[in-house]
């Protein structure tokens, strides 16, 4: 990235102050009283702010390029894919859906109740809170919001301190295009976020790491707040012999080269079943050079490390094995090449937390039995892939182990089926959402039963309670 192009962006200057606290309890107000006023409610409103919300994706998206070069060295293609295309196609998928998913589904009412009609119905949670993390700044603040307006509430996002260019993008561009009174952009870090959680919402959507969930969910406790929680943790990859490990390699060179690996479902680690660990390690430094060239730094496709903390713990895993491709860096640049592990013990510094960064360890595991033993054995990660060519391994996985997400032969890409809710389990979140799972994620689902007043078919069920009621009533229920 060149100076012009930092330049260009909207970050304000360092030290400014982003939101003052003092703003956050009248904002919160602001929409908590455009939602009571039901101006957010007509299926109008919400077709209308994602129109909007489209438009600024797309009338802005240079100026969301260069945020996101100027926070993570994102590609112009890779901020498409990844970050602004992928939220422009949550919401064609979404106005394309939306009235189907809105719709009051009937269901069937017992012989014992009858004649009378039963339906559930969405209706809006309220005023929702969306705090996102710095790795897909753009997505993860806006894919939310998508589900959040298409449900019909107000909202509030508070997008990382971490990508600041690309937060303060947000708080530009968001209240130029959508409705100030009911959506609203935070910006900030800790001082912020900690006032944002002392307000009352009717949800909050949290997407980063397990340690400011848990502060997340007891602030939320206080006021009974529902949260989603969209965590990370090691997603690991296993490979079976017998696989084509060209295109495996270059699959999950793909998965986890992307974003330099700052990605919560890249592939954390590799279990190299039998005798495929030597094999892939020489796949996986073929699938590099042929993606980024003999050195990455060069790569106009390569990006790089959030931060120096973030670049000094990744730098520091690299004593946890034999660098078998990459290792290369830069602190001045935060490159870090992408780096393929080997002999890595399963109690060392790089298998104990998530990576979030371009280093792949593999590991050898003698079966799948081992294989699936090890993942086990851990926490319930957020994506699970498997690399194989048995059906039988894939009903192994599907049923013997538990994670967010699961995917045969391509990493990362489940995210991409809008209609497959993305969401962890266990210490990799609770929740869901993408397209209906948003809408079902922001709505309250309401219990309606209607029974007309004509003939009182309840006479059965008063008291007193005769001979023939209680014959009756107990044949009926
Ligand atoms: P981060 O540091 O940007 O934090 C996320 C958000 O939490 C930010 O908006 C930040 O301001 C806020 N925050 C920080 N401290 C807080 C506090 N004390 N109180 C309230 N809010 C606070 O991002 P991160 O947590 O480093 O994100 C990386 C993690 O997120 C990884 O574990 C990754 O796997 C996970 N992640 C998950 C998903 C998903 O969709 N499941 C997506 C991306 C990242």
């Amino acid at each position: 990235m060149t100076n012009t192009q930092a330049d260009q962006t909207t970050a304000p200057p360092s030290g400014e102050p982003l939101t003052l606290t003092t703003e956050i309890p009248p904002t919160v107000a602001r929409l908590r009283a455009a939602f009571a006023s039901g101006r957010t409610k007509p299926v109008s409103w919400r077709r209308a702010q994602l129109g909007a919300l489209r438009r600024m994706l797309t009338e802005e998206t240079a100026v969301l390029e260069r945020a996101l070069q100027a926070d993570l060295g994102k590609s112009p293609v890779e901020a498409h894919t990844t970050e602004i295309g992928f939220v422009v196609n949550e919401i064609d998928h979404t106005l394309r859906h939306l009235a189907s998913w809105l719709r009051p589904q009937k269901v069937s009412v017992p012989m014992a109740l009858a004649p009378a009609k039963a339906r559930r119905v969405r209706e809006p949670l309220g005023t929702v809170l969306i705090v996102a993390p710095w790795n897909y700044p753009v997505n993860l603040s806006l894919a939310p919001l998508v589900g959040a307006i298409a449900a019909g509430n107000a909202a509030l996002v508070k997008p990382s301190e971490l990508a600041p260019a690309t937060s303060a993008a947000l708080a530009d561009l968001v209240p130029r295009y959508l409705d100030t009174e009911a959506v609203a952009v935070v910006e900030g870090g800790v001082p912020e976020s900690t006032a944002l959680l002392e307000e009352r919402f009717d949800h909050i959507f949290y997407t980063g790491n397990g340690a400011v969930a848990r502060i997340v969910m007891s602030a939320a406790a206080k006021h009974l707040t529902p949260v989603t929680l969209e965590l990370g943790g090691k997603s690991p990859v296993i490979v079976e012999p017998g696989v084509d490990l060209a295109t495996t390699a270059r699959r999950l060179a793909w998965g986890k080269f992307t974003n330099a690996g700052q990605t919560c479902v890249a592939p954390d680690y590799v279990l190299a079943v039998g005798d495929t660990a030597e094999p892939l390690q020489r796949e996986l430094s073929a699938a590099i050079t042929e993606m980024f060239g003999a050195d990455p730094s060069q790569s106009a496709d390569y990006g790089r490390i959030v931060n120096e903390r973030h670049f000094a713990r990744l730098t520091a895993l690299l004593e946890s094995g034999t660098v078998v491709t990459g290792g290369q860096h830069d602190a001045d640049q935060r490159y870090l090449a992408p780096t393929v592990l080997a002999d890595v013990d399963p109690d060392s510094p790089v298998m104990a937390e998530e990576i979030f960064g371009p280093i792949l360890p593999v590991l050898r595991v003698p079966d799948l039995d081992a294989a699936i033993a090890f993942v086990n054995e851990r926490d319930k990660p957020l994506a699970l892939y498997g690399f194989t060519d048995s059906e039988e391994t894939k009903r192994r996985l599907t049923t013997e182990t538990s994670s967010g997400g699961l995917a045969f032969g391509l990493p990362m890409a489940h995210l991409a089926v809008p209609d497959l809710p993305f969401g962890g389990v266990g210490e990799s979140g609770m929740g869901a959402y993408h397209s209906a799972a948003s809408v079902e994620t922001f709505s309250h689902t309401k219990s309606v039963l209607d029974k007309s007043l004509f003939m009182d078919t309840m006479r059965v069920a008063y008291a007193p309670i005769t001979d023939m009621k209680e014959k009756l009533l107990r044949r009926l229920l």
